[in-house]
């Protein structure tokens, strides 16, 4: 079944590569396994889906272990995609590649202070919130040019890029102009970046929106519950 929704997505995602002139080799799945067992990621990894997404530290913990005594040790990619309390950020650093989920100053320095203590360069995305729920955490647009600056005097940190989250339960066409204020927004950033700064990832699209996401630029589509239908 994974496998073969697995399937279906990628396809999906390469034909809203094929509509906007881009190559699929450039949208990067990542199969959102939050609520579901080292198993079914182990199915995941088999059909070679290597970037897994978890949203709770806590959560993935037993996973990782789990994964980590596979074959797919050093192969796979652990995306922290949910919001991370400053108390989990130790664990965070130890298990994550990527951590979507940056949105403030304070979260950014335990970060920076945690990885240095390890001697890693984390890679992170800021999440900005383009949405007015009052539920969704994320920089509020207005603030991300000063947070993007605080953050670039962070030694043990890499920005790589900038995340969202458009409102949930519309329909998928309502989640464009979300999309495409983040675009604009990583375009601007971009503009005012180093040449050896410069941003590269664009993660926003799930399973209800992930084609609109692609051709608003999306390089990272986090996708769940499309993973595990049927
Ligand atoms: C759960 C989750 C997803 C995946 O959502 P689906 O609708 O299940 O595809 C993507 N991003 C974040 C931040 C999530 O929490």
């Amino acid at each position: 079944m994974i496998n073969d929704n697995i399937a279906k997505i990628r396809s999906r995602i390469d034909g809203a590569c094929r509509e906007c002139g881009r190559d699929p080799l450039s949208v990067a799945l990542i199969a959102v396994t939050k609520g579901h067992s080292a198993r079914d990621i182990l199915q995941i990894l088999e059909s070679g889906v290597l970037f897994i997404g978890e949203n709770k530290v806590q959560e993935v913990l037993s996973k990782f272990q789990a994964v980590g005594a596979s074959k797919y040790s050093g192969q796979v990619k652990w995306h922290m995609i949910g919001h991370l309390q400053t108390n989990k950020v130790r664990d965070a650093v130890r298990m994550f590649d990527l951590i979507h989920s940056v949105d403030s100053f304070k979260l950014a320095s335990a970060i920076d202070k945690e990885s240095a203590k390890i001697g890693k360069v984390q890679d992170i995305l800021i999440e900005v919130k383009t949405s007015h729920e009052e539920s969704k955490f994320g920089v509020r647009p207005a603030d991300l040019g000063v947070l993007v600056q605080e953050i670039s005097g962070l030694s043990h940190l890499k920005l790589k890029g900038l995340m969202t989250m458009a409102p949930s339960g519309g329909y998928p066409s309502a989640a464009v102009p979300y999309f495409s204020e983040l675009k604009k927004m990583f375009d601007f950033v971009n503009g005012s970046l180093g040449r050896d700064r410069k941003m590269s990832e664009l993660s926003m699209g799930m399973s209800g929106d992930f084609e609109e996401a692609v051709k608003c630029g999306a390089t990272m589509v986090r996708i769940g519950r499309a993973l595990f239908e049927g």
